[in-house]
């Protein structure tokens, strides 16, 4: 079995969005604007709720998903679809902006630990003008499978022919991946997808050390085998195949042409960005 090595170690950028709500930038920062088909990875985590009381109040997105993964904390999405839900600890909130919407994510607490992850995943040109959905996935709906030493869950893709409920509109896989003290995984990728790790608690050993707070961005063949040390680990390993066409952004959204972009920011002036 080859198994694939790290390409680069990336820390991601301290930042803030929204309304003034504190994270960490891991993808879509000058070091690295994107792991095709991914434009985005933030990570917000805070007990302090000066850092996300104020959310992200209405704005708009046009082309591609979100998925936001929280591990703590609770946060109420309502956008111009019609749709609402409550994310909670565990739960996952699938958003496919496709021709556009306007929502808003506001944090539905006012003390305690808020953590979790937003992803943005590329729409591929055929689809990103699809009429946009939305998927609220409890926690209950995602998949927690016991592995030698650790535990995964399947947020989207499959592992070991186990789905998770995650339903993206291009080849991805996202898993949460905690591993105890001294223990070892492997899994086959498939060569060609671009796949990265980011650890969250411990640190993990691929060929290289991958420190807690750091990306991992691996090479492009081979299977994946790693393992942690004297510490358990939590990462989350996500992969996709890559679109291979034209990127142009404009801040909330994402095309293929710098004059498709333009022409969203002109729908979103004139009101028709979801109509
Ligand atoms: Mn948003």
């Amino acid at each position: 079995m080859k198994t694939r090595k790290v390409a680069k170690i990336i820390k991601g950028l301290k930042t803030s969005d929204g309304a003034g709500v504190s994270l960490t930038r891991i993808i879509g920062n000058p070091e690295l604007s994107m792991l095709d088909p991914f434009l985005l990875l933030d990570e917000f985590g805070s007990e302090n709720p000066d850092d996300y009381i104020l959310g992200f109040p209405p704005h708009p997105h046009r082309g591609f998903e979100t998925i936001t993964y929280m591990l703590d904390g609770k946060f109420r999405h309502q956008d111009s679809a019609g749709n609402e839900g409550l994310l909670s600890d565990g739960s996952v909130q699938w958003m496919t902006a496709g021709r556009g919407v306007i929502h808003s994510e506001m944090p539905e607490q006012s003390h305690g630990l808020v953590r979790g992850f937003q992803l943005w995943l590329n729409l591929p040109k055929k689809l990103k003008m699809m009429k946009p959905s939305y998927c609220d996935i409890p926690k209950s709906e995602i998949p927690q499978i016991d592995i030698f030493g650790g535990i995964i869950k399947v947020i989207a893709g499959q592992y070991n022919n186990i789905k998770g409920p995650g339903k993206p509109h291009t080849g991805m896989f996202y898993h949460d991946i905690m591993l105890d003290k001294n223990a070892t995984f492997n899994m086959p990728l498939i060569d060609g997808w671009n796949v990265f790790i980011y650890v969250y608690e411990g640190s993990i050993m691929i060929d290289k050390l991958v420190a807690k707070k750091r990306l991992a961005i691996l090479k492009r063949t081979g299977d994946l085998k790693l393992s942690t040390q004297n510490k358990s680990a939590k990462f989350i390993l996500i992969g996709g195949e890559p679109l291979n066409e034209p990127v142009a952004r404009g801040g909330p959204f994402v095309m293929n042409t710098k004059q498709e972009v333009l022409q969203a920011f002109s729908d979103y002036q004139n009101g028709l960005l979801d109509k």
